[in-house]
């Protein structure tokens, strides 16, 4: 009988699988529904793998985390992105790290880390079993539980099992048959359709260091960043940062919120009117396309050109 059995064959059950099986477990299984273990780890960043965060302190790297900084704060104790470079390198796969922190294999491809984890699974004697979803399960009066599974004749028992299907519906639905309170998930990290249509004409546009303020009822969210105009609205890594923070309330608030963006980085209200004031004098015979106060130099042309034309500001 096995002493294991996970269900999902993804980054989570095998990273499971071959930590029980080092530990020393016993006939430790993976069941995986699909025909690919490890699929989503093959697209992940986008074919590289952004592996971890070279962030090394467990305190600062659960603050990343939406609705995850107390929960974390155990499980980083134990193993933190530091735990994972190590556990990696030890296992054959060494990381760089790029200038915004995002660590990947030195290969640039996920297939390292896919190829790494199998031959890894293999070595410590974990079963692999694809194809095969975990449909039901039985707690046994003697300890363990009874699995079914699909293309599976009997049921198969074992002294222990794992969920790690992850967004997977069925794997909610087992663990609430097992009597487990289960969160209903919500989407996050999306990006946002805006009603302003002079946005929409910038399509392509990244402005960088831009502070922006998502009052969702009578929450406020706050994140700084690179954001991208989008034909319908926004996105960018600070865009899809603020809705995984907010994303709870913003479904409670039946997804309606209001944004606002600081083109100007941030700028002192005070020191950009002073700055605007002396312009006018200074810069008198410039056309506003081309002339702009230094507190406002980073904001790239075409966005310039249409924030003078919502203003209805004569840029020629
Ligand atoms: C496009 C994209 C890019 C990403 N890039 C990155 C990145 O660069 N870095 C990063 O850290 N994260 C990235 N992510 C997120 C990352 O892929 C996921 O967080 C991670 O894959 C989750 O792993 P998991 O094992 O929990 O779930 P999954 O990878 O979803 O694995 C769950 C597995 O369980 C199987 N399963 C489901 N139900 C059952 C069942 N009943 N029985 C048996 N098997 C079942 C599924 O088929 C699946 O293989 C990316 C995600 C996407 C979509």
């Amino acid at each position: 009988m096995p002493e294991l059995v996970v269900a999902g064959g993804g980054a989570a059950g095998f990273m499971a699988a071959i930590t029980a099986a080092e530990a020393g477990l016993q006939q430790v299984q993976i069941w995986e529904a699909t025909a690919e273990p490890l699929a989503k780890v093959r697209i992940s960043g986008g074919g590289r793998c952004n592996l971890t965060h070279a962030c090394w302190d467990p305190a600062e790297l659960v603050a990343n985390y939406p609705r995850g900084e107390k929960p974390l704060r155990g499980p980083f104790s134990r193993f933190a992105a530091g735990d994972a470079v190590a556990w990696f390198s030890e296992r054959g796969v060494d990381l760089h790290e790029e200038a915004d922190g995002r660590m990947f294999p030195t290969s640039n491809s996920s297939a390292t880390v896919v190829d790494a984890l199998r031959r890894r699974a293999e070595a410590v004697g974990v079963e692999l079993h694809s194809q095969r979803a975990l449909q039901a399960v039985q707690p046994l009066a003697s300890g363990g539980f009874a699995l079914k599974g699909r293309g599976l004749g009997q049921p198969l028992h074992c002294a222990k099992l794992l969920l790690a299907t992850g967004g997977h519906p069925s794997g909610r639905q087992l663990a609430q048959a097992l009597g487990h309170r289960v969160i209903a998930p919500v989407p996050s990290l999306f990006t946002l359709r805006l009603d302003g249509k002079f946005l929409r004409e910038l399509a392509g546009v990244s402005q960088g260091l831009v502070p922006l303020e998502l009052h969702v009822g009578a929450e406020i969210f706050r994140q700084r960043g690179t954001v991208l105009i989008t034909h319908w609205g926004l996105s960018g890594p600070a865009l899809l940062r603020l809705t995984a923070f907010a994303a709870r309330a913003l479904h409670q608030n039946q997804y309606r919120a209001e944004l606002r963006v600081d083109w100007t980085a941030g700028a002192d209200p005070q020191i950009l009117q002073q700055q605007l004031r002396q312009a006018r004098l200074d810069l008198a015979r410039k056309q506003l396309a081309n002339g702009r106060p230094e507190l406002l130099l980073a904001i790239k042309k075409r966005l310039w050109l249409a924030l003078l034309k919502q203003a209805q500001l004569d840029a020629a």
